[in-house]
Formats: structure tokens, C-alpha cells, sequence
């Protein structure tokens, strides 16, 4: 795919991707919506996305992000990244329909795809490094590296996760050539967590409960809590990883509550369980170490229906690790 050619003779462009927008879904977007502005001066370009976390701000682009979505003029070219057209903000959803192309660009093995134009990449370790790869490289520059950059580190956990291949070091290493401070940007966008947001860590921690046979666990915010703390879902990234990186766990669950009986569902695996089948079961996706999806019912409805499913996976394991242990 050339973004380029696509985007021929296009005179209005709209960029969208998943609602709550992480890391990777502002750094991707804002990236092409740089590129483009760079390489269609001419041309219209928006980007559609719900609001996201402050920490984005130094992202150049980030003031012109539209969270709104008044328009109801169709677009030439209409660009979801870093997710399936189901899940972008609602808004833009309207617009998206009646563009006149539409092109996807992701990397969640859960994509089938659906757009004219689609990219799927489940190997990619995030949506921005296939940017990186789609763009020509005389059009980088610091604030598009920057951009790409923090896609990557988001996804890939700073180059720790599975998900991070050679391919993925090689693009880190070109990309922060361009000098930004990029010790900094991943301390204030990845680790740092302010004071609230630690409490309420603490307390996620604190309240967590472990399951089958201390394998898996499971912690829950109800909106009470939420509004004590004074958080929001953006203030809740990265608490999942906190529960996986526990000894002995090989699933971890976290759930926030979004409304009367309904829950965002955040899980998080090593190679015991695919988490993006049990993602997708419940209408949600991901990778397969790292999926989500929303829930209905409550707290202990939600978890015993995951937990059949994981329970299953973790089964069928065993039962494969003991049929080895008696042929030794
Ligand atoms: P998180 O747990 O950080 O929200 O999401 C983990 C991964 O699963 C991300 O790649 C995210 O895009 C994907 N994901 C989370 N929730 C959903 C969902 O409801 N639907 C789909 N298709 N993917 C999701
Ligand atoms: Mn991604």
C-alpha cells in the first residue's frame, strides 16, 4: 500500500482510531496526520479522536485533534487506525460511513477487514511502527519521529513485550536519532503516574484477588471509587500490567465499571493463554497477550463468564504438559 497514491487527488482527509485512545492510537494517528499535512499541503486534513490523556501533549498535533466531530461533509479519504471501524468514537463513525474511501491500518490479529483499503499487520509491534514503514523516510523529522516513538513504546512496553522484534529495535534506533528526549518521553508518558493515579494502583492491588489456583487474578473499580479518587479510564493505563507482573500469574483481569452492570474488561497473559480469543468471544479483541472487551452483568457474572473460557485454555494446557511429563 502507498499512502500516498491512495490518498490521490483527495481534497478533504479525516484520520480516526479506537475509542479511549492509548499510546499508540495518538502517536499512529498524529504521525499520519503530520505526514499527510507535510505531503498534501494542499489538502484538508482531520483527525477525530476522543480526547486523549494529557501526558499527549507534547505530541505536535495534539491541539488540532477534533473530539467533537461536528462535520457531516464526506471525506475523499477516510484512515482508522490501530483498530476495526466498530470501535472508533461514535461521531465519526457517521462520517466514516460515507467517505467515499476508506483505508485501515492495523495490527490486531483480532482485524479482519473490512475497509477498501486495508493494512493488517498482526506481527507489527503497533500501528505506529507500520506507519514508520509506509511513510518515505526524507519526509521524517523530529516531531514525526517523536510521534511514531510513542506509539511504539506504548505498545511494546519500551521494547519489553513479545511484540517487539528486531525490525522494531532497528526503527527505535533510527527513529531517536532525531534527538528528541526521548529518556524524558518515556518516563512522562509510560511510567510516571500521578499521585491519585498511584492510590488508586495501590488500591487495585490491594483488592485484588487470585483465582485457580493462584494463577490468574482479577481486581475491580467500581465507579464509586473512581469518583473518590477523582480518575477516568485514561488515569486507569498500565494498572493490568501491574497485576500480570505478579509471580505465578499467567492471566490477569482488570476491570472499571462504565455504567450501570458494565464493565471494560482489560486482560493481560503470557503464553499459557491467548487472551484476544477471550476477547473475542465477548464481542472485544486484542493481541495475544493483550486484549480487551466491555461487559454487562455484574462484577461476579463478568468474571466467572472470562473465567470459563481462560479456565478452559489453561486446561488444555496442562493437559498437554502432563501427557509430556508421562512420556519422559
Ligand atoms: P487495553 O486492555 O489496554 O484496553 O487493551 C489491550 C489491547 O486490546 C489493545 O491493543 C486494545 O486495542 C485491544 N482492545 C481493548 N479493548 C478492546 C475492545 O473492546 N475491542 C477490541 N476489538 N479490541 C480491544
Ligand atoms: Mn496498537
Amino acid at each position: 500500500m502507498n499512502i500516498l497514491q491512495e490518498c490521490q487527488g483527495a481534497s478533504r482527509v479525516a484520520i480516526t482510531g479506537h475509542v479511549r485512545p492509548d499510546g499508540d492510537c495518538v502517536g499512529s494517528c498524529l504521525a499520519l496526520y503530520q505526514y499527510l499535512r507535510k505531503k498534501m499541503p494542499q489538502a484538508q486534513v482531520r483527525v477525530y479522536l476522543e480526547k486523549p490523556a494529557e501526558i499527549f501533549a507534547c505530541v505536535k498535533g495534539f491541539d488540532d485533534i477534533d473530539s467533537q466531530c461536528e462535520d457531516t461533509d464526506p471525506y475523499d479519504v477516510f484512515f482508522v487506525l490501530d483498530s476495526v471501524p466498530e470501535r472508533m468514537m461514535e461521531p465519526a463513525g457517521k462520517l466514516f460511513d460515507k467517505a467515499r474511501k476508506t483505508i485501515n491500518i492495523d495490527h490486531h490479529i483480532s482485524n479482519t477487514g473490512t475497509c477498501d483499503v486495508f493494512r493488517v499487520v498482526p506481527e507489527a509491534s503497533s500501528t505506529a511502527e507500520l506507519i514508520y514503514e509506509l511513510i518515505d523516510r526524507e519526509s521524517l523529522d523530529a516531531d514525526l519521529a517523536m510521534a511514531i516513538y510513542i506509539g511504539i513504546i506504548h505498545d511494546t512496553g519500551v521494547f519489553q513485550y513479545s511484540n517487539t522484534s528486531p525490525r522494531t529495535m532497528e526503527i527505535g534506533a533510527d527513529l531517536i536519532r532525531w534527538g528528541f528526549d526521548f529518556p524524558r518521553l518515556i518516563l512522562e508518558t509510560f511510567y510516571q503516574r500521578t499521585y491519585l493515579q498511584s492510590q488508586v494502583l495501590g488500591r487495585v492491588l490491594l483488592e485484588s484477588v487470585r483465582f485457580m489456583d493462584g494463577k490468574c487474578i482479577v481486581s475491580c473499580l467500581d465507579r464509586k471509587i473512581m469518583d473518590f479518587y477523582e480518575v477516568e479510564h485514561a488515569d486507569l493505563d498500565g494498572i493490568v500490567n501491574h497485576l500480570r507482573n505478579i509471580k505465578g500469574i499467567h492471566c490477569a483481569v482488570f476491570m472499571y465499571q462504565t455504567g450501570v452492570l458494565e464493565y471494560k474488561v482489560s486482560l493481560r497473559s503470557d503464553e499459557w493463554v491467548d487472551v484476544s480469543k477471550v476477547a473475542a468471544f465477548f464481542g472485544g479483541g486484542g493481541h495475544m497477550r493483550a486484549a480487551g472487551c466491555n461487559m454487562k452483568g455484574t462484577f461476579h457474572d463478568c468474571v466467572n463468564n472470562l473465567s470459563l473460557h481462560i479456565k478452559e485454555q489453561m486446561e488444555s494446557r496442562l493437559s498437554v504438559q502432563e501427557d509430556g511429563d508421562r512420556q519422559e
